[in-house]
């Protein structure tokens, strides 16, 4: 049976990027051998690194001046290069959930973080608005998407100074105005590729301001010189990173990708808005992320909610059982899902409800 796949992260990837990557991996661009035992400074990997690059600068119309990477260590390892390169004297974050308040707790290893604004109290199911920034931080740090708890800021930031922003889980839904950023980072394994390379894009005049001495492999300076290739980098992932460009690319870019995402999204939060057993955990529609929808069963029905996670499964529907720390239901809309998935979700809410 097609599976429906609605997990978070690592989560679907297109047919094509799969279909490309197992060819690789049985020979690689016609050399007789696989992408996975060839060296990594080969013409034919360089060809791969160099065109992914000009497709993620392509796609996001980046402008001249910043440099694409692809570098190691997970989104994770983001939380404290941002800092130890950027963060001077002040920093102002945004927590809007897990991924954000991990990012604060590194910068605070650098120096002075002013946590402009928190939802934690309510947990994090809302963003949080109005706050101001202080005057003179060395940039405004932010999570585009809250992957665990289903609330997204689509709209780049207005704001005074320059803005660093982690886009793990929603980069390539939305065009991004560059104009504000010094830098953008996204773990692969979301809307890109397979786990193990992260996206980093980052404005050439922002480095090289803090005094301290920074370790050679957490420089942004090492991988621009050496084009993300001064040790090896994770050459499986981003073979499959060009393969979703390139299917990016033929789909209508960034355009059609958003059109397609709001589409989803908007089919199924119209189901749970409508539901009588269902209910959205964002209730701001504003706040609503159009790449991981949160819900729940209403009280009278809380029972229920391990009995539809099984009666999903049984239509080949996975992954859709909320994070362990927010429970419910969590459907990931990520670029890769077809729009037939949503449907099949919301065919088993009406069914579900029907029977019970
Ligand atoms: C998944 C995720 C992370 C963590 O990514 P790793 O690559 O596992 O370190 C960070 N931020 C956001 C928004 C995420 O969705």
């Amino acid at each position: 049976m097609k599976k429906h796949n609605f997990y978070a992260g690592p989560s679907i990837l297109s047919e094509f990027t799969i279909q490309n990557t197992a060819d690789a991996v049985l020979n690689f661009a016609d050399t007789g051998l696989s992408v996975l035992e060839v060296s990594h400074r080969s013409k034919e990997f360089q060809a791969v690194i160099d065109k992914a690059s000009a497709l993620v600068k392509e796609i996001l119309d980046v402008p001249d001046g910043f440099h694409v990477l692809w570098l190691g260590g997970g989104a994770s390892m983001q939380f404290c290069m941002v800092p130890y390169n950027l963060l001077a004297r002040r920093a102002a974050y945004l927590d809007t959930g897990t991924w954000a308040s991990n990012a604060i707790k590194e910068a605070r290893l650098f120096g002075d973080v002013d946590v402009v604004a928190s939802s934690k109290d309510a947990g994090y199911t809302f963003i949080p608005k109005g706050f101001e920034i202080p005057e003179g931080v060395d940039y405004f740090h932010y999570t585009t998407n809250n992957t665990i708890y289903g609330t997204e800021i689509r709209t780049d930031p207005k704001v005074n100074c320059r803005v660093v922003a982690d886009m793990s889980s929603d980069i390539f839904s939305r065009p991004i105005d560059f104009t504000n950023y010094d830098l953008i980072y996204a773990g692969a394994q979301k809307n890109l590729a397979p786990a193990g390379v992260t996206l980093v894009i980052v404005r050439e005049d922002a480095l090289g301001k803090v005094d301290r001495p920074i370790p050679t492999m957490l420089d942004y300076r090492t991988h621009i010189k050496k084009g993300s290739m001064f040790n090896t980098p994770p050459v499986l992932p981003i073979y499959s990173a060009l393969q979703t460009l390139i299917y990016y690319k033929q789909l209508g870019g960034i355009t059609e990708l958003e059109r397609r995402d709001l589409e989803k999204a908007a089919m199924l939060y119209d189901a749970i808005d409508n539901s009588k057993m269902f209910t959205g955990t964002v209730t701001d529609p504003a706040d609503r992320s159009i790449m991981n929808v949160c819900f729940v069963m209403k009280p009278e029905y809380k029972e229920l909610e391990v009995a539809f996670i099984d009666f999903c499964l049984a239509r080949g529907i996975v992954g859709i059982k909320g994070h362990r720390s927010v429970g419910g239901f969590r459907a990931s809309l990520y670029n890769a899902l077809p729009i037939d998935s949503v449907r099949a979700l919301v065919e088993a809410m009406h069914d579900f409800e029907a029977t019970h």
